[in-house]
């Protein structure tokens, strides 16, 4: 099998993986570069589409203050954020942010050329930063994406998906296993660095607002090699997805900072409702919002609620939400005249790979930054435009790390690597499967019993559902392409969020189950949920 040799390998080229390559270029002494493979082309992420903002908490913006930021973060995280990593994230994004302009994003600014913030939901304050009015992903990804195709230390490789760690006989990381789906052929890659930025799963469910890409691979990788994650049952849906129609499934997101800006949430008879569920009401944390929305839509059997979006003075929506305005009109919605169709829909992972902030994980030479990991910034429920910080500030605080340490490529390689690589060296059977049929399945079974509102029996039911599907799937984990490894990590995803709900006897955050009631004080005791790779799940203290 081919081989190949890199001071770093980065998976993924979201927000995470390109700040990451660009930083660890500029900090270390670099012998064998770094190495970014990515599933389809550079910049294809979630990351690219985030609308929204990214917070910054900037000492321009008097008024603002990292105790603020840190009691909006620990509220809507409902007991179970670490304050300590919330406390070091906020206090890093001034010199970060200001290092990503360095880097040539530019994020929009008033008149007098000052930067322009804005509120979303749960924050006290208007800290975040934005691009294009609701492009900032696309705004951030290009600017780096340019950086990285120009930095003589990084390859990058495109169409390429890892599909398994090189775990040694002492459990060390020593490089990955990639196919590459334009020669298909594995590759060996070897690196004493190895840096998961897959990003997250919202493509388990039925709807979710997450790019296709979205499968969950890098909590599979990391599982499989018997890493340490956490919290994996806190899976936060967005409250306001387009829902032009029950059939699109890939659901386009209206921002929160929409509502930020002054739009309400309608029923069809244009009367609003987030009163009687929460005194900020359309800016109430995301979870409330969701569940409020859906259970408006229960009692009135309908598929949607409404944004109205219109009664924002007509010049500054579409000045400020271009894209979305542009997106609604294409599905025949004129945002200024009319209230959008809106859903929940699956969004983002604050569980994950349990890691600090500077990406360690609990297996040396395998970091994990961006939605894979689980630092303990989100807890049970993540504030608005904290996910992009938390990608560039762990992107940031891992390249300083690394920079400490040797970075030489391993020289001795032992039997238990030389076994796993033989795996992916034998021909595997030829039975074919169905994969859209069976990935339609299991988002199905996900979204109904794993979703919203959860219960001890839909739960259990789907628990027993996913291990059927993963019975008769293949028993190897060589597969034949890129469509069957994301089925087989969704598999994976499916079993360790349901397996962490199952076990959490409660209803926090965005874990919210029918069968317990909701207990978001703050105050309140704080488990941390962990699963590794057996049938054991650890609830410490
Ligand atoms: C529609 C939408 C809007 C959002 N808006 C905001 C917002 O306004 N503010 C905010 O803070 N957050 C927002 N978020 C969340 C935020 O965008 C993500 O949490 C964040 O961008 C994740 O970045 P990342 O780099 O960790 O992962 P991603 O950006 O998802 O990148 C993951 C990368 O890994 C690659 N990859 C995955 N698996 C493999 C594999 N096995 N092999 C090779 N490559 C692999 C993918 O191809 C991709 O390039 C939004 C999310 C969505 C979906």
């Amino acid at each position: 099998m081919k081989h190949s040799e890199y001071s770093a390998i980065i998976v993924g080229s979201g927000a995470a993986g390109l700040y990451a390559a660009l930083k660890i270029s500029s900090k270390s002494q670099l012998s064998d570069g770094i190495l970014i493979i990515t599933k389809t082309r550079l910049g294809e992420s979630n990351s690219r589409y985030a609308q929204g903002g990214i917070v910054g908490v900037l000492h321009q913006n008097a008024g603002d203050s990292i105790s603020m930021h840190i009691d909006d973060t620990l509220r809507a995280g409902a007991g179970l954020s670490d304050k300590a990593t919330v406390k070091q994230i906020s206090e890093l994004s001034d010199r970060v942010i200001n290092d990503l302009m360095k880097y040539g994003v530019d994020f929009d600014k008033n008149t007098d050329g000052k930067l322009n913030f804005t509120l979303e939901a749960a924050h006290s304050y208007r800290r975040i930063l934005h691009i294009g009015g609701d492009s900032t992903g696309k705004g951030i990804v290009d600017a780096l994406s340019l950086k990285v195709q120009s930095d003589k230390n990084i390859t990058v490789m495109e169409n390429c998906i890892a599909v398994e760690l090189l775990i040694n006989e002492a459990k060390v990381c020593k490089g990955l296993i990639l196919y590459n789906s334009v020669t298909d052929e594995y590759e060996v890659v070897y690196s004493s660095a190895v840096i998961l930025a897959t990003g997250g799963l919202g493509q388990i469910y039925k709807y979710t607002t997450n790019p296709d890409g979205a499968t969950g691979d890098g909590f599979d990788l990391a599982y499989n090699a018997g890493a340490i994650l956490q919290d994996m049952e806190f899976v936060q849906f967005h409250p306001t997805a387009l829902a032009v129609s029950p059939t699109s499934k890939n659901r386009f997101l209206i921002s929160e900072a929409v509502r930020g800006e002054g739009a309400k949430l309608v029923n069809k008879n244009g009367t609003e409702f987030m009163a009687k569920y929460h005194d900020k009401r359309e800016l109430a944390p995301r979870d409330i919002v969701t569940r409020a929305i859906y259970n408006e839509m229960q009692i009135s059997h309908s598929d949607n609620m409404y944004l109205n979006a219109s009664i924002i003075d007509k010049a500054k929506l579409l000045m400020r939400f271009p894209t979305i305005s542009k997106m609604c009109e294409m599905n025949g919605i004129d945002i200024t005249a009319k209230p959008i169709p809106i859903a929940p829909a699956a969004h983002y992972t604050m569980g994950g790979i349990k890691s600090e902030i500077n990406g360690k994980t609990s297996i040396p030479g395998l970091y994990a930054i961006g939605e894979v990991s689980s630092t303990g910034l989100h807890g049970a429920n993540r504030l608005a435009s904290n996910s992009l910080l938390e990608c560039v500030v762990c992107a940031y605080e891992l390249a300083n790390y690394l920079s400490s340490i040797n970075l030489e490529v391993p020289k001795t390689i032992d039997q238990t690597v030389l076994n796993k690589i033989d795996v992916y060296s034998q021909s595997v059977d030829t039975q074919e499967y169905n994969i859209d049929e069976l990935k339609a399945d299991l988002k199905d079974i996900m979204w109904n019993n794993v979703g919203i509102i959860r219960n001890n029996e839909g739960l259990t039911q789907a628990l027993e559902q996913i291990r059927n599907l993963k019975n008769n799937f293949r028993k190897n984990r060589k597969c034949l392409n890129i469509e069957e490894y994301e089925y087989r990590n969704m598999l994976t995803c499916a079993e360790l969020v349901t397996k962490s709900a199952l076990a959490r006897k409660e209803s926090r955050g965005a874990h919210s189950r029918n069968d317990f009631k909701q207990t978001d004080e703050v105050a309140n005791h704080s488990y941390i949920s962990n699963v590794q790779n057996s049938e054991s799940l650890e609830y410490a203290k």
